[in-house]
């Protein structure tokens, strides 16, 4: 039968997870005056029941990504990144770094070129220090993509893997992760296996609060004995047991959680525009097409998204005829609320657009509307 193949394993055996039905392509806006509709496709979660890796189900779509803007917070957390790696010693007596690009952006090379480690030649084998922030994910063929990062790491070198894991995911019922050109979701423990299957140890992890919940892991190849594994990675591997990371019912939860999260937005904009409020959305990101999509939004309950990537201006969202617009309408006719669809971007855009909260209007996270099954009424975060 044709279920789906482990991308990391090669296991038959799994779980369908979370089915968000047919999208459109997240990450391919068309014009604004496109009237669609958009081509959908097949959007679904399926959990390995081998190694327990979370994955997208299905063939990579061709979608053209425009460009978008590395938000501050991104930036921010690969300097702060680099600099712990630097405080707990693993770029001493390293001197050569290699990176696996993201589209998401946010490049450590600069960051590692300050501190001494510089960027190998073109066409070098390998590096002492290799950095996959977000990048992997993007890899239809699990298996190869981490085979080929430790390919590249010297010997006596360090693997260093950051990624948005999948405890966060969960725990906070982010279902809208689930995404075309995503394939892989990590839980720690499920990385620890798969670099333990290439000759790798994971020595350390760091965690930050970005996304919600990102994990940073070091890892060396075995017998490297120049690091012993320290406590952090056994507290992450603990923390992932106690979530049930592997458990597909427990992972299934983000069924639920997108519909009460679609269904919270929904009449959330229904009460908005009941009372005569004004809405705009903030962010153009790919984790708000699925959440527009579910929630049947449209311009007659969201005039429009603002992004301050010129690449998007004209364009509108996938699935919807929501265009997206520069952010200069949040000076000259400010908005009742501004729904935020990167949480991340907070502090940010309150520094950037005063006159919202100046003239009244507040910022909303919409990450924090989900209906609530008992009393059907919408939990909201404001800030103020
Ligand atoms: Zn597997």
């Amino acid at each position: 039968m044709g279920g789906p193949t482990c991308r990391s394993c090669s296991g038959r055996s799994g779980h369908l997870v979370l089915d968000l039905g047919r999208q459109p392509a997240c990450d391919h806006f068309p014009e604004s005056d496109d009237p669609g509709p958009d081509p959908g496709y097949p959007l679904q979660m399926w959990l390995c029941s081998s190694c327990g890796l979370a994955q997208l189900v299905g063939e990579p779509i061709a979608a053209e990504e425009p460009r978008g803007v590395e938000p501050e917070a991104l930036v921010a957390q690969a300097a702060d990144a680099v600099e712990r790696l630097a405080a707990a010693g693993w770029l001493a007596g390293r001197c050569r770094a290699a990176e696996f690009p993201s589209p998401h952006g946010g490049s450590w090379l600069g960051l590692l070129a300050d501190r001494g480690v510089d960027p190998v030649p073109p066409g070098a084998e390998s590096a002492d220090v290799v950095i996959d922030s977000f990048g992997m994910m993007h890899d239809p063929d699990q298996s190869a993509a981490l085979a080929e990062r430790v390919s590249h790491v010297a010997a006596g070198g360090v693997l260093l893997l950051q990624y948005h894991s999948l405890n966060t995911i969960v725990s906070l019922g982010q279902w809208n992760a689930l995404r075309h050109g995503h394939f892989a979701y990590y839980s720690t423990s499920v990385l620890v296996g798969m670099l333990e299957a290439n000759g790798f140890s994971a020595r350390t992890a760091w965690h930050f609060d970005l996304y919600g919940g990102t994990v940073l892991l070091a890892a060396s190849r075995e017998p490297d004995t120049r690091v012993a594994r320290d406590g952090s990675v056994d507290a992450l591997l603990s923390d992932d047991a106690r979530a049930g990371v592997r458990d597909p019912e427990v992972v299934e939860s983000l069924q639920d959680q997108a519909e009460s999260h679609t269904r919270g937005l929904r009449d959330w904009l229904v009460a908005q525009r009941a009372a005569g409020r004004s809405v705009l959305g903030y962010g153009a990101a790919s984790r708000a097409v699925s959440l527009l999509c579910g929630a049947g939004v449209d311009r007659g309950l969201m005039s429009a998204i603002v992004d301050t990537s010129p690449a998007k201006h004209g364009l509108r969202m996938p699935g919807t005829d929501i265009p997206i617009i520069g952010p200069a309408e949040l000076a000259t006719h400010p908005p009742h609320a501004v729904l935020l669809f990167v949480p991340d971007l907070l502090t940010e855009v309150r520094r950037s657009f005063p006159e919202v909260e100046r003239s009244g209007g507040r910022w909303v996270d919409a990450e924090a509307l989900r209906a609530s099954e008992r009393s059907g009424t919408v939990a909201s975060a404001t800030h103020s």
